[in-house]
């Protein structure tokens, strides 16, 4: 069956990822997006390829994700890891000893 989405790619479970509703909504069938730093076309963080520790660290506060290259920015931008409503999401899981998860780094 054709899927539009699928740029190509099956629907076996080896070629897709699993998402949350929103970000799979931001996401589309994007596979780059822009770097809202230098405006340059960069390929999107791909969980089955990268390794989100080496990609992404948190704020020291613990609510934010922060990216140091392009492609972790362009992620970060394009599927609003940062919004306003799972920053809370994250500030009320922080209270309770469930966010950040276990092993993942964060900024000093
Ligand atoms: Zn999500």
């Amino acid at each position: 069956m054709f899927c539009p989405y699928l740029l190509g790619g099956t629907d076996s479970l080896d070629n897709l990822a699993l998402a949350c509703f929103h970000c799979n909504r931001r996401k589309t069938n994007r596979v780059t997006a822009s770097d809202p730093e230098s405006g340059g076309t960069v390929p999107l963080f791909n969980p089955r390829q990268n390794s989100w520790r080496e990609h992404f660290v948190w704020s020291a506060d613990k609510l934010r994700v922060i990216g140091l290259t392009a492609t972790r920015r362009a992620t970060i931008a394009t599927l609003d890891f940062n919004r306003e409503r799972i920053i809370h999401i994250r500030a009320a899981d922080l209270e309770i000893g469930r966010h950040p998860p276990a092993d993942e780094p964060i900024a000093e």
